[in-house]
């Protein structure tokens, strides 16, 4: 996790996206999931999801306790990579890749192409943004205020995203966890005078900040590997294979629509969040939920006290000069300043770093929304 900056050349420290990221952003996994598997976290880190700067600081001592540092180049661009020998004869007849023997070249900025194994982290969450499309002549264009994506309001540090938002009229658009912290921070800057609207286009299972509900920890259930002991796999051995069909009825016990902790977690979420008070009870199944984010400590006492407005089903929108359109709204969202939480598009940039359309083609998936767990 060496952070590349693209316009300066200065370098910068190990951490990756947790580098730059809105200064209120906690981890959202309980931090027994987020941890090096030979680096516990320290004592001293009481939190279960501690804040951006402790996350930082945990990557760090991780990279200077086994003396990493000294082992990464920062500041080196990966233009490109391609295979040295980029024939048919790295792909084997079943279709498979067959590409660990050859050598990657790995074309980097300013620096002589290193011919090497190469694995690739580049990680889903920065750099290429998912911006929305909108109809021809509906776009910010003839907006009179401004349009960023979240991406450069988490640049900005702690004072300069206060001035920035400071008294505007803000609209923020998606309602995964930038749009909610975003969203959190504009209210914090500008209370009920200048509520923060949020423009949000399907509602979410979204899980309340502390997500143990009467005590019990569904995290150990469902997020650790354990639970992948359950399930079938692809290539999996008699011993995997007969420890998933003995456990399978445990799986659909706990992951169906009937499960008991389903249900709890379900009426927990419902309750904590306030979300049948507010309208935002997803309409789709807690099965069907692919992407799942932790609402901030005391957002829906903002939406409550009216610094926060959500505004459901938004999904088509556009801009007039004076703010946000929405499809079949005769209203418009006056805004100052709209800040497009919309996420990124980690599956292109992992595409385009390939030379080959060949390589291109064989990175799966399309939609960066979904975070789809493994062999399920
Ligand atoms: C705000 C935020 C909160 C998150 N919270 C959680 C959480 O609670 N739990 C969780 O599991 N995950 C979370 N994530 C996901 C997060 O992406 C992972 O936790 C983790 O940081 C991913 O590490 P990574 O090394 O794969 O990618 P990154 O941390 O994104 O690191 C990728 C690195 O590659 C560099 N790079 C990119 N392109 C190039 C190139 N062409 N040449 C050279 N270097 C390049 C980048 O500069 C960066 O340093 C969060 C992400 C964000 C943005």
């Amino acid at each position: 996790m060496a952070n590349f900056n693209d316009k300066k050349k200065e370098r910068v420290a190990c951490g990756g996206v947790w580098t730059k990221t809105i200064e209120s952003t906690k981890l959202q996994t309980p931090k027994p999931f987020y941890q090096f598997s030979d680096f516990p976290w320290p004592d001293s880190v009481t939190e279960m999801c501690p804040d951006q700067k402790t996350v930082l600081e945990y990557i760090e001592s991780y990279a200077s306790h086994f003396d990493l540092v000294r082992h990464i180049k920062f500041n080196s661009k990966v233009l490109s990579l391609s295979y040295e020998d980029d024939s048919s004869s790295s792909i084997n007849g079943t279709g498979e890749w067959n590409l660990c023997k050859g050598k990657w070249n790995v074309t980097v900025q300013d620096t002589p192409t290193l011919s090497t194994q190469a694995i690739v982290f580049l990680g889903r969450f920065s750099q290429v943004p998912n911006m929305p499309e909108f109809r021809p002549n509906n776009g910010p264009e003839g907006f009179e205020g401004q349009v960023i994506h979240s991406m450069d309001y988490s640049k900005m540090d702690s004072k300069s995203a206060t001035n920035f938002v400071k008294g505007k009229q803000v609209a923020v658009v998606g309602f995964q966890r930038s749009g909610m912290d975003i969203a959190m921070e504009c209210s914090t800057v500008n209370g009920v005078e200048r509520p923060c609207t949020v423009l949000i286009r399907t509602p979410q299972w979204n899980l309340p900040a502390d997500f143990s509900p009467w005590g019990l920890n569904l995290g150990y259930l469902y997020l650790s590997r354990f639970s992948e002991l359950m399930v079938h796999k692809p290539g999996e051995g008699l011993l995997l294979s007969l420890l998933a069909t003995t456990l399978s009825p445990l799986y659909h016990f706990h992951f169906t629509e009937v499960g008991l902790i389903k249900i709890c977690r379900k009426l927990y979420i419902k309750h904590k969040n306030r979300l049948a008070k507010y309208g935002m009870v997803p309409e789709h199944s807690f099965l069907n939920e692919c992407s799942v984010a932790v609402v901030p400590e005391g957002f829906y006492d903002r939406v409550e006290e009216g610094s926060i407005k959500l505004i459901k089903k938004a999904e088509c929108l556009g801009f007039s000069k004076e703010g946000i359109v929405l499809e079949g709204k005769a209203e418009t969202i006056k805004s100052e300043l709209v800040i497009l939480a919309t996420g990124f598009k980690g599956i292109d940039k992992l595409k385009h770093i390939f030379e080959s359309t060949k390589y291109q083609e064989f990175i799966a998936g399309s939609d960066d929304s979904a975070t789809v767990p493994l062999y399920r």
